[in-house]
């Protein structure tokens, strides 16, 4: 019998996924449109006379910088409701906070990811035993001391109590595979 957490299959292919095609859009268009402001707009004196490859190291590194910005905030907007915290409240921040503090701010403080319900499909906090909408056991635990256990226990590792004693003992045992 295996126990296999949710919350560890992490992949960045999975994760990359969500970013948006209006952000993806936004990256490009920022993209050209530094290039544009760099050769066009604001042409540095200093700058032009640098030798070209010069020039365009500085260009795309930072319109790389500004496109990659943009992918961020819609990676943020879409991965933020699946953690249960404020969208437009974190795109607001990444917009105001210059100089990438957004985004940081973002990864350090973000909080665990949401899994949905086996039964019913809604989102279930980390910490949540029952399911809010179906009260579906999500997380086994002990019948005596109502502590977590893991599905494969027989017996509770904070209390000793027998968990086939249980009154959802095929649930306790298995219901997690
Ligand atoms: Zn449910
Ligand atoms: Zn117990």
């Amino acid at each position: 019998m295996s126990y296999r957490d949710s919350s560890s299959s992490f992949s960045v292919s999975e994760e990359l996924r969500l970013i948006p095609r209006w952000s993806i859009a936004l990256a490009v268009v920022a993209f050209v449109g530094m290039q544009y402001l760099f050769y066009y707009v604001f042409p540095h004196p200093h700058l032009h006379r640098a030798p070209v490859p010069l020039r365009i190291y500085f260009s795309t590194s930072w319109a790389a910088l500004v496109a990659v910005y943009m992918l961020m905030i819609g990676y943020i907007s879409e991965d933020a409701p699946r953690r249960n915290m404020g969208k437009w409240l974190w795109i607001l921040l990444c917009i105001v906070l210059q100089g990438g503090i957004g985004p940081i701010l973002y990864f350090l403080l973000r909080q665990p990811l949401l899994s949905a319900c086996p039964s019913c499909g809604s989102r279930i906090e980390s910490d949540f035993h029952f399911c809010p909408q179906c009260a579906y056991r999500v997380a086994a635990n002990c019948g005596s001391c109502h502590n977590g256990v893991r599905s494969t226990d027989v017996y509770c590792t904070y209390c000793g109590h027998d968990l086939a004693s249980d009154n959802l003992p095929a649930r306790l045992r298995g219901g997690q595979n």
